[in-house]
């Protein structure tokens, strides 16, 4: 019967069509999860960048804050020259030991930010590194990526093409059932008798049915999953 030898040449053809669409579905996600790392480490780098401008900034105001400070210390410390009272002297001195205070302060907490400034440079490097690598990789794999896509694309369609044309041989009933089946059940239309069962679903074979199969003189259907059965290439 022709019919089954289109048949099983429309079955692989479906069987590549199938395997080719699956790698459609990677190939772009692949490619998406490259370009989704280069993100990342855009944002890290950014943060980083944006965490050393912050330092740098306190540090400055830091530092302003000591050099005001210095210049109230000195401005007092000429008008204790000149201070009459012992109470005055007094509060005038404890003032400058409070602004001599605070700058000590502030300067432990300047210490502190540049030793924080240190470590986000480190950082800012690692950082770098790391989106220099990942822009290397989405350079080195958008293009191939992007051409490996569009060539599984075409292939899909060739295959299209070479199925379509064995339809046209097929009688309208049968191709009816092939591609309901198709549509139904997983992709599987045409399966194989193995060692009696069917290749499909597990279904054992009765033998008068197996006598059909391999006379290959009518369309044999699985009593069970309904799939079209055919004797398996160099079985008899
Ligand atoms: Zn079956």
């Amino acid at each position: 019967m022709r019919e089954l030898e289109i048949l099983i040449k429309m079955q692989q053809c479906d069987d590549i069509i199938g395997e080719k669409e699956i790698l459609m579905q990677e190939l772009p996600r692949e490619l998406s999860s490259i370009k989704n790392d280069l993100e990342i480490a855009n944002t890290q780098l950014s943060e980083t960048e944006q965490k050393l401008e912050e330092n740098i900034t306190m540090q400055k105001l830091k530092e302003l804050d000591i050099q005001s400070n210095i210049v109230k210390i000195n401005k007092y410390k000429e008008q204790l020259l000149t201070i009459k009272t012992n109470k005055e002297y007094k509060a005038l001195n404890s003032e400058v030991s409070h602004l001599e205070n605070k700058n000590s302060e502030t300067d432990d907490i300047l210490i502190e930010l540049m030793e924080e400034e240190a470590n986000i440079r480190i950082q800012l490097t690692e950082d770098k590194k790391k989106q220099e690598i990942a822009n290397g990789v989405l350079k080195a794999n958008e293009e191939k990526l992007n051409n490996k896509i569009k060539q599984v694309q075409k292939e899909i369609e060739q295959i299209r093409d070479e199925r379509n044309e064995f339809a046209t041989k097929l009688p309208r009933q049968i191709l009816k059932r092939y591609a309901s089946l198709i549509k139904n059940k997983n992709r599987k239309a045409v399966v194989f008798n193995e060692n009696n069962a069917c290749s499909g679903c597990g279904f054992n074979i009765r033998p008068q049915l197996v006598i059909e199969i391999n006379n290959k003189d009518r369309l044999v259907n699985c009593e069970s999953c309904g799939r079209i059965l055919v004797a398996k290439p160099g079985d008899n």
